[in-house]
């Protein structure tokens, strides 16, 4: 399960940046993930609740914020949000386009104590 693999590494970099600052319990993670990392919302909750337990974020708050995705068009510049990975400019038609925001899934910020 990809989502799974995903709660780890999110655990992982969560209990390194905790013991760089010599804190024992991590209180509350914030994640940003797009709307088109290619994650299932609910799949990876449910991953970071089997993710957690034992480790220093066993309790924590994580709150997971959804990012929309915005596209820039490589033809006329135009930024748009987009929904899919295949979708055209809404200026020109357009299916070339980079992909500015919300193609992934960021640690935001960590309480830890
Ligand atoms: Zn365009």
């Amino acid at each position: 399960m990809h989502e799974f693999s995903i709660a780890l590494n999110i655990v992982e970099i969560a209990e390194e940046s905790a013991k760089k600052e010599n804190c024992r319990k991590i209180i509350s993670v914030k994640l940003e993930v797009g709307t088109l990392s290619g994650i299932v919302f609910e799949a990876l909750e449910t991953a970071l609740e089997f993710a957690v337990k034992k480790t220093m974020l066993d309790g924590a708050q994580i709150e997971i914020m959804k990012t929309d995705a915005e596209a820039e068009c490589e033809n006329c510049r135009r930024r748009f949000p987009v929904n899919a990975h295949f979708e055209a400019c809404p200026s020109c038609n357009n299916y070339k386009h980079r992909l500015l925001r919300g193609g992934e899934i960021k640690v935001i910020s960590i309480e830890a104590e």
